[in-house]
């Protein structure tokens, strides 16, 4: 299986702190109002846990050492009224973060997809849909997890950190000296864990969504699975996939928990030592032991956040890596951009001409200098064996693809100068399979043209000789078809097809007739539409059918991507030497009619 060729880009993307610069770049304003309040709550966290180490020494010293019992009471108030503010402050910022949390989730998914929308047909010759869908769903939690560990980390940690800190150093400098030097080696271990665990999660990232993605293509073609009995050699592939997943699923575990063993290890080492030293300095130099209480609680409560924060890289390389594969794709350029000095397109008779038009797909050319052209209101026929370059041509007028060479214009105007836009607002598009989209048969239909009225839509349908069906559907026009839709045969998808063509009213109508044999009952009904939705309009046909041929205005016929012959039937049907003549003759006693 390929794996999409998403390029990065080259600026910026790759050190944690560039992507962390753009992911707050692009969000860090639109919430700022909520963060603001996220922090607030964290800093009375911080605050608050603080005091309750720091007053440790009073208590202490006044209620066990002094006896002070007028000051027990608000001493343990004000303990009482720092958990309560820290309860609700933890509320307050986890219900506040997540919300933003939900929205980042939400505005990648819309930017992604709108995204994707805009990438020429190239990406996705080059990427299988099934993958990309799946590393979309997969990576847009990086951006959320980044926005909010940072958040969290650096606020509710790092000054939860720095405020213990603080009580740890006035009451006992020389013991916090102590402890900290054995910092250095802790955080050495835990970089080197961290870089590792940045190459197993791209790793593991592209398993998955191989995963999926192999689970859905396999959905999407259940009926030629099934035919070519494929189960077998499918479940192995993918169980392949699968264990290939899990595998690195707990490499990525065991990399990140490694952190623990290392934190755990050096924590009991800290706070052994330190119980130690106190103990001693107490029974043989009779100092009052309230700082010293008070130091242990701040060091015991420091613990927590320290190791949050000791963590904090490591799982900043887990979301960083899946932030900077969503900002890969989102970083794509759309590879036909509209030329600067693009106007709209200005039809007038819709008259298609190729000049010299070549192309090539990768380095095999495909169109060899093709000219030809498709006059106004004509039906012009593209015949020729498989792969002499048919689709290609259809492909090129809605610039699917520009040419290598040559140009295309329509009207005399060059399309590589004008709008995309207005270029396929002219033209309709029949497809040899028809793809129904989830939602109702209407929709199907409106999305030829978004403003068509329901009047609109049923015109097209009846000339689409589709309206009789559609209505004896159970709920008619409003019959969900699609995925989980009714079942309509190949016959009434198609009519659907050129209804929705038909709505779109425009006048240059692309068609790829279908090769799949249909009754002849539909077969009839088909071609009826199909004649209907021909009529009047500037029609460039890929043609399978005899009949189609007979009756086209001009035959373009093509082989290995050079134009050979031109004419009508009769006189290309005459040359005795010819392909179309060979073509003809070949299939003609079969009275199959499929070029
Ligand atoms: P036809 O419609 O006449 O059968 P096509 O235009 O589909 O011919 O194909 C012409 C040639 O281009 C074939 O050799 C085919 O393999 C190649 N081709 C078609 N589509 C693609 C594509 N998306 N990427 C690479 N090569 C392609």
């Amino acid at each position: 299986m390929r794996s999409p060729k998403i390029q990065s880009k080259p600026v910026n993307s790759d050190g944690v702190t560039g992507i962390l610069k753009r992911i707050i770049a692009e969000n860090g304003r639109e919430h700022a109002w909520g963060y603001a309040a996220a922090i607030a709550c964290l800093v009375i966290i911080a605050l608050s846990t603080a005091y309750t180490a720091w007053i440790m020494k009073s208590i202490i010293n006044e209620a066990f050492a002094n006896r002070r019992a007028d000051l027990v009471g608000v001493i343990c108030l004000s303990i009482f009224i720092a958990f309560v503010l820290r309860g609700f402050a933890s509320y307050g910022q986890a219900v506040i973060l997540s919300k933003i949390g939900n929205n980042i989730v939400a505005r990648y998914q819309q930017r992604a997809y709108s995204h994707l929308m805009k990438l020429s047909l190239g990406f996705f010759n080059q990427s299988r849909s099934a993958h990309i869908v799946a590393q979309v769903g997969q990576n847009i939690s990086g951006i959320r997890d980044v926005m909010n560990l940072t958040i969290t980390s650096t606020v509710r940690d790092l000054l939860t950190f720095v405020a213990l800190l603080g009580v740890m150093i006035l009451q006992d400098p020389l013991l916090s000296i102590a402890v900290f030097i054995t910092a250095p080696p802790l955080l050495y271990a835990l970089r080197y864990v961290s870089k590792r665990l940045r190459t197993a999660t791209r790793d593991a990232v592209n398993v998955n969504s191989h995963v999926a993605g192999a689970m859905q293509e396999t959905m999407q073609g259940i009926a030629i699975v099934k035919a070519f009995t494929m189960e077998g050699e499918l479940e192995a592939k993918v169980s392949k996939l699968v264990r290939t997943a899990e595998q690195r699923a707990n490499r990525i575990a065991r990399l990140s928990e490694r952190t623990a063993p290392l934190t755990e290890t050096f924590a009991g080492f800290v706070v052994a030592s330190v119980l130690a030293y106190a103990a001693y300095r107490s029974i043989y130099q009779n100092i009052p032991p309230g700082g010293f209480f008070s130091f242990v609680t701040a060091l015991l409560l420091a613990y927590d956040p320290a190791r949050r924060l000791a963590r904090l890289q490591v799982q900043m390389e887990r979301a960083v890596v899946n932030a900077r594969m969503i900002y890969e794709l989102l970083d794509m350029q759309p590879h036909q951009r509209d030329a600067t000095d693009a106007k709209p397109l200005v039809v007038t008779d819709a008259r298609i001409e190729f000049r010299n038009v070549s192309f090539a797909y990768g380095d095999d050319e495909v169109l060899n200098s093709v000219s030809f052209v498709a006059d106004g209101g004509k039906t012009t026929a593209l015949v020729g064996p498989s792969g002499a370059g048919k689709s290609t041509i259809i492909t090129l007028i809605p610039r699917f693809y520009d040419p290598k060479a040559g140009e295309i214009l329509i009207d005399g105007q060059d399309i590589a100068h004008v709008t995309k836009q207005s270029l396929r607002e002219q033209l309709a598009y029949v497809s040899q399979q028809p793809y129904l989209f989830e939602g109702s048969i209407r929709d199907n239909i409106r999305y030829g043209r978004p403003d068509a009225t329901d009047a609109d839509v049923e015109h097209a349908a009846r000339l689409a000789y589709a309206h009789d069906f559609i209505v004896a559907q159970p709920q008619g026009y409003d019959t969900p078809v699609g995925e989980n839709g009714v079942t309509l045969s190949g016959g009434q998808r198609q009519r659907l097809s050129i209804a929705r063509a038909l709505v779109r009213n425009a006048p240059i109508l692309l068609l790829d007739e279908a090769t799949s044999a249909l009754d002849t009952e539909s077969e009839a009904a088909v071609q009826k539409a199909l004649d209907e939705a021909m009529t009047g309009r500037t029609v460039v046909v890929i043609a399978h059918r005899l009949s189609t041929v007979v009756r086209a205005d001009k035959i373009v016929v093509m082989q290995q991507g050079r134009v050979v012959e031109e004419g009508n039937h009769d006189t290309l049907a005459k040359r005795i030497d010819g392909l179309y003549a060979r073509l003809n003759n070949l299939q003609r006693p079969a009275a199959s009619d499929i070029y």
